[in-house]
């Protein structure tokens, strides 16, 4: 039950008397740059956990991480290969410009000289193998995939222009496309160039993370500090942290007291005071005093490379809205190639303006046609969206789940641990039985029982045993009754703490001749299965659930809160709060009931809850959010986990739901949109009226500057304020 426990011989845990098991080997390491991550230069959606080619369209993967160094310049150099083969081309683009008879007739010059041909089919073969050759690459990774997209599109594109153009040159008369297929491979070139550096932009963000992890540590052997690497550290070594220096693992506080920083992992902006026996999480700031840390986590275990994983998995998870994207990308595909093939028969055939004319328009309505803007409309939001979602403390782990978020109109709050503070404190104890038991002995056999659940409400009885000094005897036969209490034998007697329900299911006798006190959590006590007195425990609610609970009302949105506590209790908490329903004394397995009887009155409910017994009604809600996870971010039925314990934090979840879903939405009416005019432009259907054309390289300009548009709309979700 307590991993930080750690001895040396077997026996039975200091904590809570279990028996200790072996440990496992771990042969895990600290995440670092090596174990980078892999990504599509392309498409920030594909990553990947080995090297390779993407699966989408071919192209080689980079390492995501910008780590130490190494993953930073091979991520780089894809989108410098873009860059460089743009620059070595564009001298030979603007020679081949120079020498094209059209450009030269249009601008009132003339150059002239022997040989002119074949040198700017030189040129053109140039720019068409060594510029064009990473389309070529991917144009196949994609065929091969059997998903041709994009750059298949660009690859034929500039194919066909080529092709036509060496035609032109050796087989008959008539004029060349070499400058405008180079002038479009140069612009491609650019559009690459510059949307890779904004993707990758993008993407950042888990780079930013993994970079959170210092590579060193100072590891204390015979109280003598030695630096050593990270990855290197096994759990149960102490290492030392100087103030202002980052926690590289996480841990527990074993000496010395400091305030840390852990905004970049919990999103928490206040300092924390952290003080022996306190958790540390690895990549948090240690700011003014020394701390001795026992590491206690390592790997993959650790709190930053749990987000990592989410994160990630939060990228890969897509909303529903993808696959509209998707089908649409699908189908633009093929209007490209339609409207391609459609003008060229239609301008060489039916309005015959000879095959350079129709062959011009074919190419700029393949290019200008590329579903590139739509493929990156969404995967680009997700990404941004998961990683500012984590820079706030809200971790997302199904995308669809957040895209849903927006149309909440119910939160169901879990009562303890949630609107409350979940730390109970004993307010009174009164001994109400024949025998005539003292509060001191009633506490010490209850807080003996409790000493083993893992309650809110049994950590309170026990802390108050504390601080009484009281000896806690052994506990047999302990049996935990999830959202009743517990029973267990102490000192030969039989001992019953719980709720009413629990105590009358049991068939405990005298209950009836009850004292009541308002608004306290009554902890009922048995004694051999007779009714021996009540502990009264109260809990503080927090500051921010009531501006929570109001902030939703402001949005529109109702709420209630669910709990296994008595109908006084929660219905003081609802008062206090203002919530618009109150579920009371539910049991575990009931909760669910409740949210599902909200949905069939027609709402879109989320729960939010501490994941603990909460788990089926997360499961059923539109919407679950897991509250307070702290460092343990794996909280498996949650569609989205918040970090701290603030109900807060629920409304900037659903701000974040409805932020990101504008920018989807935008970025599909843009990606879509502008093809309804663009590519009856490029078809030249505006020709004969109005004269209007649009080039290759203006189509490709356009194309490019889509995609361009498309990025930058998400990326300024990242300026977005979530309160
Ligand atoms: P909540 O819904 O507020 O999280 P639970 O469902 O966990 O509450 O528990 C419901 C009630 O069951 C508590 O209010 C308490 O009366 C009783 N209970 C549960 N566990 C214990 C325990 N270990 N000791 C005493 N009472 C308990
Ligand atoms: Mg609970």
């Amino acid at each position: 039950m307590h991993p930080i426990v750690r001895e040396t011989k077997p026996g039975t845990c200091p904590e809570c008397g279990m028996y200790l098991v072996k440990e496992k080997p771990k042969a895990e390491k600290i995440v670092t740059a090596k174990d980078a991550l892999y990504t599509c230069p392309m498409d920030p959606e594909i990553i990947r956990e080995q090297p390779g080619n993407c699966p989408k369209c071919g192209m080689k993967l980079v390492p995501l991480s910008g780590g130490h160094g190494t993953g930073h310049e091979s991520h780089a150099s894809a989108e410098f290969d873009f860059r460089r083969r743009f620059f070595i081309t564009l001298p030979l683009v603007i020679f081949t410009i120079l020498l094209s008879p059209n450009i030269q007739k249009w601008f009132g010059f003339n150059v002239q000289f022997p040989g002119i041909e074949s040198l700017t089919f030189a040129a053109g073969t140039l720019i068409f193998f060594y510029g064009g050759l990473p389309f070529f690459k991917a144009g196949k990774g994609e065929i091969l995939a059997k998903n041709p997209g994009m750059m298949t599109l660009v690859a034929f594109a500039i194919t066909v222009g080529y092709t036509f153009s060496v035609a032109a040159t050796f087989l008959f008369p008539g004029e060349s496309l070499y400058w405008e297929i180079s002038t479009l491979i140069s612009v491609f070139l650019l559009g690459h160039w510059l949307e890779m550096r904004s993707v990758r932009g993008a993407t950042g963000a888990l780079a930013e993370l993994a970079k959170l992890i210092p590579p060193s540590a100072h590891l204390l052997r015979d109280d003598k500090s030695v630096d050593v690497l990270t990855e290197t550290l096994k759990i149960g070594d102490l290492i030392l942290v100087k103030p202002g220096e980052k926690i590289p693992v996480d841990g527990v506080v074993v000496s010395g007291e400091s305030s840390v920083n852990e905004a970049m992992v919990t999103g928490e902006s206040r300092p924390v005071v952290k003080k022996m026996n306190e958790k540390v999480i690895g990549g948090t700031i240690n700011q003014d005093g020394s701390l001795t840390v026992r590491v206690a986590k390592i790997g993959a275990e650790t709190a930053i490379a749990q987000i990592m994983k989410l994160i990630r998995e939060a990228q890969a998870s897509k909303p529903n809205v993808q696959l509209l994207a998707d089908k649409a990308a699908n189908v633009l595909t093929f209007v490209a190639i339609f409207a391609g093939a459609g003008s060229f028969l239609y301008w060489f055939t039916l309005s015959p303006h000879g095959a350079v004319f129709a062959a011009t328009l074919a190419v700029s309505a393949i290019v200008v046609a590329c579903p590139h803007a739509l493929g990156l409309a969404i995967p680009v939001v997700t990404t941004i969206t998961s990683t500012l979602g984590a820079k706030n403390g809200i971790l997302i782990k199904e995308m669809k789940g957040l895209e849903i978020a927006r149309k909440i109109d119910y939160v169901v709050f879990d009562k303890t641990g949630t609107l409350t503070r979940g730390q109970f404190g004993v307010e009174k104890i009164i001994p109400a039985g024949a025998e005539s038991v003292s509060e001191e002995e009633l506490l010490t056999l209850t807080g003996a029982v409790e000493t083993l659940s893992q309650h809110s409400i049994a950590q309170g009885i026990v802390e108050e045993t504390k601080n009484r000094r009281l000896t806690l005897p052994a506990v047999t036969g302990f049996k935990s009754f999830p959202g009743k209490g517990a029973v267990g034998t102490v000192n030969g007697k039989n001992i019953a703490a719980g709720n009413l329900s629990l105590l009358k299911e049991l068939g405990a006798v005298g209950t009836e001749s009850l004292v009541k006190l308002q608004g306290k959590t009554a902890v009922y006590v048995a004694v051999n299965n007779t009714f021996q007195g009540i502990i009264y425990l109260a809990d503080i609610i927090r500051t921010e659930s009531k501006t929570a609970v109001k902030r939703l009302h402001q949005m529109g949105i109702k709420t209630a809160i669910l709990t296994g506590d008595t109908r006084d209790v929660a219905e003081e908490v609802g008062r206090e709060l203002g919530v618009d329903t109150v579920f009371a004394q539910v049991l575990p397995d009931d909760k669910v009931n409740k949210i599902k009887q909200l949905q069939q009155e027609g709402h879109i409910v989320a729960m939010v809850g501490d994941g603990v017994n909460d788990a089926p009604s997360l499961t059923q809600a539109h919407v679950g959010i897991a509250i307070g996870a702290g460092t343990d971010v794996a909280v498996e039925s949650a569609d989205i986990v918040l970090m701290k314990n603030n109900p807060l934090d629920v409304v900037k979840a659903i701000n974040l739901s409805r932020k990101t879903n504008e920018k989807m939405v935008q970025n599909l009416i843009w990606a879509t949109g502008y093809n309804v005019l663009a590519i009856p432009t490029a078809a030249g259907v505006f020709y004969p009226a109005f004269g209007i054309l649009l080039r290759p390289e203006w189509a490709a300009l356009l194309m490019s500057a889509s995609s361009i548009i498309v990025v930058f709309n998400a990326l300024l979700l990242r300026k977005t304020k979530l309160e």
